[in-house]
This record gives C-alpha cells, structure tokens and sequence, in this order.
C-alpha cells in the first residue's frame, strides 16, 4: 500500500535498516547523558546545518511534537500577547493552545484563496510573537517567501512558523522567522512522535529575559541543556537516531525540493485535464506545494478513496468543512516514485 496520508505519512524505505543498527549499537538503552547521545545529538545537529540549511547561528532542539511547540512558544516566549494570522485548523488549534495557557491571542483570520499582506495587517505593539504556520496542511495553502519576508519586514518582535508539512520538502527561508518547528511524521518520512524545533539567537535571549521556568519544556531549561546537546528529559533517542541517519544519506535540501516541484507541476497537470475532480484551492499563488486538496461530489470522494484504497493507494481524508467534498494527496519526498507514477495512472484510467 502507498500512503499519500499527509502525516503520518510515506516513511523512509531505509529506517528498518538504521533501526537494526540502533539495535546492535544498544543505543536502544543507551544513556542521554552518556558520550554516546551527544556525539548523535551533535551530529544530527552539524547534518542539520549540512542537508536543510540551518543557520549556524540557529540552535536546534528535540521535542515531543508540533503540539508541544506551539505550548513552548506561548509559555516560554511570550509573556502576554501573540498574534496568530492563519487559515486553517492547526493554525486556530494553536490560538486554542496559547489562550488555555493564558496568553491573550489576537487573530487575523484570511480565506483559503487569499494570501496575507503583511503590509494590511495592524500588529499592534503589544503583540511580542506573530505566529505563522507556513504550510496549512488542513486546507492545502502555503505562505509564498514573499510573504514571509514581508512579515519581518513589518514586524520587529519574535517570529514564530509551524513549518510542519514543509520541512524537509521545500526550502526555508529561515533567517524570515526565530522560530520553526515542525514534528517529523510528515516531510521528514520518519515515525510520529518527535518533533524539531529551530530558533534564532533572538528567541533564546527573549526566552532569558522572560525566563519563564515553571515547565519541565521551559525553553531556558531546554536552552540550557542544549548547550552540550543534551536535553532535560529522557529524550526519544531513536528517533534522533533516525533522523541523524535519514538525514546523514539524504540528498541536500535543493535537490529534495527539486523533488518535490517536479511532482508538483506533474499532478497540476493532470489536476488540470481531469474532470471528475478539481482544485479546492481555486488561487494557484495560495496553493501548498506539499499538500494537495482536491474537491469532487462527496459521493465521488468516498468512491474515489475506497477504489484508489482497492487499488493499493491510501488517500488522505479532507479536513474539517472540507471533510466531505475533499480527499487530500501529500506530495512528500519519501513517497516512492512507483507509488506517484501509480497514483497518476488510476486517476487517468479510472477517474479522468
Ligand atoms: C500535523 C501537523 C501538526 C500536528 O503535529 P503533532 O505532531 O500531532 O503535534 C501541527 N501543525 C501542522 C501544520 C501539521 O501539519
């Protein structure tokens, strides 16, 4: 079976492999104080900078989830005021997440087809994170870089970006944001259950200054840790392994992205000539390159999903309003290329 789930998604075809070696290493039982679990926790950092880019002023931490950086980001860096401009489910379970933690949250809400001008948008001074999610993966939309330079430009707090279903798949600009996150059951192709967070020297000195230390995740503690890459709790070391060995055999971030936009313009194609099912996202410049939401009669979605699932491919369900009258195709790297070649050949011969 092929998943074209968007998380979790399509794994590397490789991690049976390094989870054998993590076996015979025992670094299954090894120690997060231990030479060991630094020398991977350092590494996987170095290959961080290597294959994706990172800045090297950038430091990069291990937590739990997406979930849990948007709850760091709200108890950690901001004192009382975020601001959240978003489009979709994650982007307002975030809002939910930091007003439970009692953090007043302003929202600017925008449609599916428009994209955000940064210039149009009153931040008022009081607010010191704005809080992005770069790809919407609920409603298949993607802030362009233009718009993410756009906000730093007009904005001089804290810049914070759940770039969940887009790292690993598309290139970041990171220096336009302080903070990235994003958990690695997505584009990264590994298992759920860690996620890496990605912050500028700016967020760690806020985080100083605010220095909020109530929380086993406060972000001083994890900051401090980090300084001799180690974390404040056990950590999910074979996860990190994972990573470090995903990341150590992966090709660098432009190739990978390559990647990704040449099978991106391949199923606008055949989005394009098809006439059982058609775009929910009708504004091209709006439209998630990693994530693809596509729209039918709801009858048709349920025969589409149940046929493709016969056939041997899994489609992601749609999301919220959209649960009915969509199915979803994630364009990530780690779905083999016979899986893609597949999928397209289905839809031409039997929903065309
Ligand atoms: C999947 C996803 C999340 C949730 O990730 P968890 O690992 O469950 O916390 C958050 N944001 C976006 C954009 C996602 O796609």
């Amino acid at each position: 079976m092929y998943s074209f789930y968007p998380g979790p998604s399509a794994v590397n075809p490789r991690l049976p492999e390094f989870f054998n070696e993590a076996f015979e290493k025992s670094l299954m039982s090894v120690n997060h104080r231990s030479p060991e679990f630094v020398e991977i926790s350092r590494k996987t950092t170095a290959l961080m900078r290597e294959k994706l880019d990172m800045p090297e002023d950038y430091r990069l931490f291990f937590v739990s989830s997406a979930t849990e950086c948007w709850e760091i980001v709200a108890q950690s860096l901001t004192l009382s005021e975020s601001f959240h401009v978003y489009n979709g489910a994650f982007g307002q379970k975030w809002t939910r997440n930091a007003s439970k933690l009692g953090r007043r949250v302003l929202k600017h809400y925008f449609d599916v087809d428009d994209l955000p001008n940064p210039e149009n948008i009153h931040i008022p001074e009081t607010s010191e994170v704005l809080c992005l999610t770069h790809n919407e993966t609920s409603t298949g939309t993607e802030l362009p870089d233009s718009v993410m330079r756009g906000f730093r430009k007009n904005f001089d707090g804290l810049i914070a970006v759940d770039a969940t279903s887009s790292m690993a798949g598309l290139q970041l600009d990171w220096k336009q944001a302080d903070v990235w996150f994003a958990s690695v059951q997505k584009c990264f192709g590994l298992p759920a259950g860690m996620a890496v967070m990605i912050c500028s020297p700016q967020a760690i000195r806020r985080a100083y200054d605010i220095g909020e230390s109530s929380h086993y995740n406060s972000f001083t503690f994890m900051a401090d840790m980090g300084r001799e890459f180690q974390t404040t709790h056990t950590p999910n070391v074979i996860g990190i392994y994972m990573l470090m060995r995903t990341l150590e055999e992966s090709k660098h971030i432009s190739e990978i992205e390559k990647l990704t936009l040449s099978r991106f313009v391949e199923w606008e194609k055949l989005i394009a000539g098809n006439n059982t099912f058609s775009w929910l996202i009708q504004n091209p410049e709006a439209r998630s390159r990693t994530v693809i939401p596509l729209q039918a009669d709801p009858k048709i979605v349920l025969k589409i999903k149940d046929e493709a699932k016969k056939a041997g491919f899994l489609l992601g369900n749609g999301y919220g309003d959209w649960k009915e009258s969509t199915f979803r195709i994630a364009n990530f790297p780690n779905v083999p290329q016979e899986g893609v070649n597949g999928l397209m050949n289905f839809f031409k011969e039997n929903f065309s």
